[in-house]
């Protein structure tokens, strides 16, 4: 049924409202559909909430404007709109802000003229046969060229370029070089035909191991919402798991969704679909343009089983019938989102979903969260069926951990970034044919300056960090990691005039350096965030390292999560100190996840691995536990540890984060919003916290306060926390222009 008046949620200043459009005859509007429209004269995009029989009292008699066009017909259905509605109850924020951190980016609010939603073409790439026959020009090809080029003229059709560079393997500048000299166009398909699958034969699944065939069995005769951890050490054949039960899923008709916390670990896991799947495959992440998120998100709407592989944000794709949800690595925090708000965790969202949907929850891990954990070994709502993978495939055993007490380097006078055990491993690498993966906290070249007379450090003029040196080639300049401010090398102290400086601290680029000088004709590729920008960097980076380009691959925290380099013999870790000291309540369980993740980057091939973690804290219970290895005794002394300080998981919090421009305004403005809050908090048994300034105090000249609430952990956290806290817009109304606020109910 038509109705003749529509609903239309639309975005007015930074909330949405609902607003009366009239139903045009010619278009065939229903409720969840997108649609576009005009408001105060601009365009704009909203959602159909609902559809009146007469208009609302106050418009009678008035000339409504009409919907213009539908952008996307039942872009939202009931169950996806009501598990909209759950999150935003649960992260205290607004069913529209959700909706459109939910929906792709750019689909719902103002709109650009020019935005049409046309599809991208689809690149092809084909050979071209070299003029008469001269075969100089393919006499210097490399074999990776080569390869490419038999791969095409083996196709029967041209091949998507997307493909090429994914399921078949072959990196894009393998196809720029061919392209170069002449050897192969690419030009975009034709509409209808080509562009989707090559017809290659499909792999085929591996054989299970007993673990993993008891793990699928369980997984089989599941029942409806149940969820799973499968926990097993890197290379104990997870993946191989995930795989094989959304096969299942696909075969009779339901979708899967397999998440991974970080935009590094998508082609991997790409790749392994693919070939698994073929073009039942859907990628949806932050490295796609906008246009390509839509296609993607329409896709789902589509209503075909698929497998969909993405980040934390495509634990919202609209799957018609998703069976199964996976989160690999399901510890990681990037799950989580820190602003803007709605500040949901994507185990939390997948949780509901599967709820909803009667999917199964898996959540995978070689190092899974104390929350994780504890549901494994409660009763309640969250119960979790705990799955093992105890062996590594093959029988590989784990690298052993060597320790470098840097304490005692210094003592015998080597007072060297590079400790002389791992100088002596690193000497006979490339010989053997061996890699390395040698972990450094920070990128840049210094981590900071400081004055040699007074002490000070040189500070980010917009934040309360010091600034970072970087160095290319000789040149040096500094750089904020907060901001990304840029600023010359300083020649004056701010404080005191002296111009003698003192630089603390390695960054990965004076590792690679150090490297470089100590160990002659050693190859090291840097594996960062400045190395691995654009949408393929990652990807390149790795294939380099992977095709050996490279005998060592220094990087920061990135480099530990989920790559698979059979070469790998060695990891090192450079600074552990650097991470054990953190005044963090996760501090410990998130340093040895790391570590244990990093360890399980050695010795994934046929030869065996080592780990070697230089510190000055060998006594740190993080660090024993690393040795010994065994992670379920370090997590049963931190949930005593928990237990005993009444800290979360055995209570809750929620943190409330105020910014502003100005220090006094922003923390004036907390401190009334806590006054406010008192009384109603504490009649509930909570306390506050605060308000007190954030642990950066200034970032990006915006000044961060923050107001901490504490209170008893949920008999039943599957419900809508029982925070004491008003509407959000009502917190926001108390506030002075300029400062924002953040309500984040379980800040990590
Ligand atoms: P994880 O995800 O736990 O790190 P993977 O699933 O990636 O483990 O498996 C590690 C390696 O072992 C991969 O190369 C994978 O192809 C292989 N593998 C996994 N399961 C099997 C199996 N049942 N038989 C043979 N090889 C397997
Ligand atoms: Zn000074
Ligand atoms: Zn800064």
């Amino acid at each position: 049924m038509l109705s003749p008046w529509l609903q239309i949620w639309l975005e007015a200043g930074r909330e949405g409202q609902v607003f009366t459009y009239a139903n045009p005859l010619d278009l065939p509007v229903g409720i969840g559909d997108l649609v576009q429209v005009r408001l105060q004269g601009r365009l704009h995009s909203g959602l159909v909430v609902d559809g009146l029989r007469q208009p609302p009292e106050e418009l009678r008699g008035r000339r409504l404007l009409p919907v213009e066009a539908i952008l996307q017909s039942a872009a939202v259905d009931g169950t996806w709109q009501s598990l909209i509605t759950a999150v935003a109850g649960h992260c205290h924020t607004s069913v529209f802000k959700t909706l459109k951190s939910a929906l792709p980016p750019g689909w719902l609010g103002q709109r650009r003229a020019s935005r049409t939603g046309a599809p991208r073409p689809i690149w092809v790439v084909e050979p071209v046969r070299p003029v008469g026959g001269d075969e100089r020009l393919t006499e210097r090809l490399t074999e990776r060229q080569r390869a490419l080029l038999s791969h095409l003229e083996s196709a029967a059709a041209p091949v998507p370029l997307r493909e090429l560079c994914g399921r078949a393997g072959f990196s894009r500048s393998v196809v720029q070089a061919l392209e170069g000299r002449g050897l192969l166009r690419r030009r975009a398909a034709r509409p209808g035909g080509e562009g989707g699958c090559s017809g290659e034969p499909l792999e085929a699944p591996q054989p299970l191991t007993p673990a993993q065939a008891q793990a699928i069995q369980a997984l089989e005769t599941a029942g409806p919402g149940q969820s799973f951890l499968l926990w097993g050490v890197t290379g104990a054949g997870k993946t191989e798991v995930y795989l094989q039960a959304a096969a299942r899923h696909l075969a009779a008709g339901r979708s899967s969704l397999l998440l991974t916390p970080e935009i590094g670990l998508i082609p991997q896991l790409l790749d392994r679909c693919r070939r698994r799947f073929g073009a039942a495959v859907v990628e949806y992440h932050s490295g796609l343009s906008e246009g390509e998120r839509v296609a993607a998100w329409r896709r789902c709407l589509e209503g075909e089983p698929l497998v969909a592989v993405g980040t934390r944000s495509a634990v919202f794709l609209p799957l018609g019938q998703p069976g199964l949800i996976v989160l690999d690595e399901e510890h990681d925090t990037s799950y989580k989102q820190e602003s803007p708000m709605p500040c949901y965790h994507a185990r939390e969202v997948a949780r509901l979903r599967a709820e909803q949907t009667g999917a199964v929850l898996l959540l995978g891990s070689a190092t899974p969260a104390l929350e994780t954990w504890l549901a494994c070994h409660t009763t309640g709502p969250r119960q979790t069926t705990l799955l093992r993978l105890r062996e590594r495939i093959g029988g590989r055993p784990l690298p052993p951990v060597r320790l470098v007490d840097m304490r005692q380097e210094l003592a015998a006078g080597h007072r060297r970034l590079l400790s002389r055990p791992l100088m002596t491993r690193l000497q006979g690498l490339q010989e053997r044919g061996e890699q390395a993966v040698v972990l450094v906290p920070r990128r840049g070249y210094r981590t900071f300056l400081s004055c040699r007379s007074c002490g000070e450090a040189v500070l980010c003029p917009h934040c309360d960090v010091a600034l970072t040196v970087h160095r290319s080639g000789s040149q040096e300049w500094l750089r904020c990691h907060w901001c990304d401010h840029r600023a010359e090398m300083q020649t004056r102290c701010g404080h005191c005039g002296s111009t003698a400086f003192k630089p603390f601290g390695a960054g990965t680029q004076r590792v690679m350096e150090q490297l470089g000088e100590e160990l002659e004709g050693l190859r090291v590729l840097r594996f960062d965030r400045d190395t691995t920008r654009g949408r393929d960097g990652h990807r390149r980076l790795l294939e380099r390292f992977a095709a050996g380009d490279a005998d060592v691959l220094v990087g920061t925290q990135m480099l530990a999560k989920g790559m698979d380099l059979p070469r790998v013999t060695l990891a090192a870790v450079l600074a552990a100190d650097g991470l054990l000291h953190r005044p963090d309540l996760r501090a410990s369980e998130q340093c040895l996840q790391l570590l244990l993740q990093l360890a399980g980057r050695a010795g994934r091939g046929e030869r065996p691995g080592e780990v070697l973690v230089q510190t000055y804290s060998p006594d740190h219970p993080v660090i024993r536990h690393l040795v010994d290895g065994r992670y379920d005794r370090f997590l049963a002394s931190e949930l005593e540890l928990r237990r005993h300080g009444g800290l979360v998981p055995f209570s809750r919090a929620c943190l409330l984060r105020f910014s502003g421009p100005q220090a006094s305004r922003t923390a004036t403005a907390a401190a009334a919003v806590a006054e406010l809050l008192r009384p109603a908090v504490e009649a509930a048994g909570w306390w506050l916290i605060g308000p007190a300034p954030a642990p950066v105090a200034r970032v990006a000249g915006r000044s961060r306060w923050q107001l901490l609430l504490h209170g008893p952990a949920e008999p039943d956290p599957s419900q809508s926390p029982c925070l004491p806290l008003p509407p959000e817009t009502i917190l926001r109304q108390t506030l002075p222009s300029g400062v924002g606020l953040a309500i984040d109910p379980d800040p990590i």
